[in-house]
């Protein structure tokens, strides 16, 4: 296979690890290499494409602002020089998260996004919720571990109790490394739309807005790495064990998607950890709620590879991604991982402000990559309002 030059992009950054992490075994660090790296693949050309200083500094150690070292909640913030530039990025996640979303890869993830899996959870519905539960209480045990004892030991014990292993490494790789690009993209993306460099500072609102416009270049990136780049190459095939170019746009694009509706669990997590328990997929101050984070995030998705490959896809594989599709959102929903109260709540064109606010954002901000998003967000509140409509007639 050809492979493209690398291009040396001078760079300066530091990553911090938590203290113990080295003295873990293979399995346990991986968690933590590659969420750091998923930030530098893409963060130090990203910020450099945008003439921003590419000093990135990735830290496990530090905690964002109401969070426990086990909260999910990534955060990014800019650090100026007295002439206002900015001087580095710091990418700061809770360091038992790396931890707690490998672990939800391995019992959950991978089962919901692998065919035989999938399978099970058909035949049983119930055993989605199961495999939560056991994830629930891995981490817990993690985190009782971590109060007495500190990190390395809480990393220990709820791997220990989940019985995870190397085997269970091979299995949830490629599922935690494609959920943590998504969080790791968001991060750098608030970063790359100039969120901390626009003046005026942005409102409350813009804020919310500003969520929103990363979670679709994340999404950008993320089609770029998984579907775009798919290479057209007999030995590319013959490693994915697939016959043709068409089969292997089809098979990565139905992964992508898969990954994707594993956001939405990982919402939902964070929202029981914030709510005391309860499941919930609501926003808060500074952030939209979470379903319509993941809806906007899926239709940008398809719609890239729907309006990119169409052909080489057919008809029929269209109708085949649609179908595993609202397989995986039923069961998630049948499952109550997803509340029903959420689903409703999609149907708020109250949420459309925040929508064409983020429209109104790209276009200022120019961003390459969403230029040609801003028609179909503004499109939103008319698709929304005729549904509505529909419903009520019926
Ligand atoms: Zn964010």
């Amino acid at each position: 296979m050809k492979r493209r030059a690398p291009i040396d992009t001078p760079h300066n950054s530091t990553v911090i690890y938590p203290s113990t992490l080295f003295s873990l075994e293979k399995d346990e660090i991986f968690p933590y290499e590659r969420y750091a790296y998923n930030v530098l693949s893409v963060g130090v050309d990203a910020l450099n494409a945008q003439g921003l200083c590419e000093k990135l500094v990735i830290d496990f150690t530090q905690l964002p602002t109401n969070s426990s070292p086990w909260t999910i909640n990534a955060s990014v913030t800019a650090h100026f020089a007295a002439d206002g530039s900015p001087i580095e990025f710091v990418f700061a996640i809770p360091e038992l998260v790396p931890a707690i979303l490998y672990m939800f890869s391995a019992v959950v993830g991978s089962e919901f996004c692998s065919d035989e899996g999938f399978e099970k959870i058909q035949r049983n519905p119930n055993s989605i919720s199961d495999q939560f539960h056991s994830f629930v209480s891995g981490a817990g045990a993690g985190v009782r571990a971590y109060r007495d004892r500190g990190f390395g030991a809480a990393v220990r014990a709820a791997y220990d109790h989940l019985g995870l292993s190397m085997t269970h490494l091979r299995k949830s790789s490629d599922v935690y490394d494609s959920l943590t690009k998504q969080i790791a993209y968001h991060e750098v993306a608030h970063a790359y739309i100039h969120q901390f460099t626009r003046e005026p500072r942005p409102s409350q609102a813009e804020r919310v807005a500003f969520e929103l416009i990363a979670d679709l270049v994340a999404t950008e990136w993320i089609y770029n790495k998984m579907i775009r780049n798919t290479p057209d190459t007999d030995e590319y095939r013959a490693f994915r064990q697939l016959g043709s170019y068409r089969e292997t746009i089809l098979y990565n694009s139905l992964l992508t998607l898969r990954y994707q509706e594993l956001l939405i669990m990982v919402f939902a997590i964070a929202g029981a950890q914030t709510q005391g328990g309860k499941v919930t997929l609501e926003g808060g101050a500074y952030h939209p709620p979470g379903m319509h984070r993941y809806m906007l995030q899926h239709l940008h998705l398809y719609t890239l590879i729907r309006s990119n490959f169409s052909p080489p896809l057919l008809e029929h594989d269209f109708d085949q991604l649609d179908h595993d599709w609202d397989v995986r959102m039923d069961a998630l929903v049948r499952s109550g991982v997803i509340p029903s109260s959420d689903v409703e709540s999609l149907l708020q064109i109250s949420e459309c402000d925040t929508v064409e606010l983020a429209a109104r954002l790209i276009e200022e901000l120019r961003i390459p990559e969403l230029k040609k998003a801003v028609p179909f967000l503004n499109s939103i509140r008319g698709h929304l309002s005729r549904a509505i409509s529909n419903e009520k007639r019926e």
